[in-house]
């Protein structure tokens, strides 16, 4: 399952530099599939979805960090434990009832941002 961020978040940053997908952004900037991973023009998600891995998206938050949960692993294939909420200082980095993958899904997920 993705994680998400709470309204209990500080805007501290520390979250932003430790994802391995780029799935994290600043409350009011725009996000790219392109950011952080190979991806690129016209992609079909491995949940179906199509979308233009260079276009500039609307900001999921405008008041806080926010994740994108198109692009969060929960960092499998990375890491052991998600690494947002490992360095967040509030622990408002939590489980997204409303995004739950499977761990074959979140691998897959990122082989495919990352052309493993
Ligand atoms: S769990 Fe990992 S992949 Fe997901 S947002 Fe946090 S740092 Fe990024
Ligand atoms: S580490 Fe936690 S408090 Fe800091 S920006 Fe990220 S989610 Fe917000």
């Amino acid at each position: 399952m993705a994680i998400i961020i709470t309204d209990e978040c500080i805007n501290c940053g520390a979250c932003e530099p430790e994802c391995p997908n780029t799935a994290i952004y600043e409350g009011a900037e725009d996000w790219k599939y392109a950011d952080g991973t190979d991806l690129e023009g016209d992609i079909v998600l491995p949940n179906g979805k199509n979308a233009n891995a260079d276009e500039e998206q609307e900001p999921i938050s405008d008041e806080i960090y926010y994740i994108v949960a198109d692009k969060c692993t929960e960092c499998k294939g990375f890491h052991e434990e998600p690494q947002c909420a490992a360095v967040c200082p509030v622990d408002c980095c939590v489980p997204d009832d409303d995004n739950v993958e499977t761990e074959e899904e979140l691998l897959a997920k990122q082989s495919f941002m990352h052309n493993e």
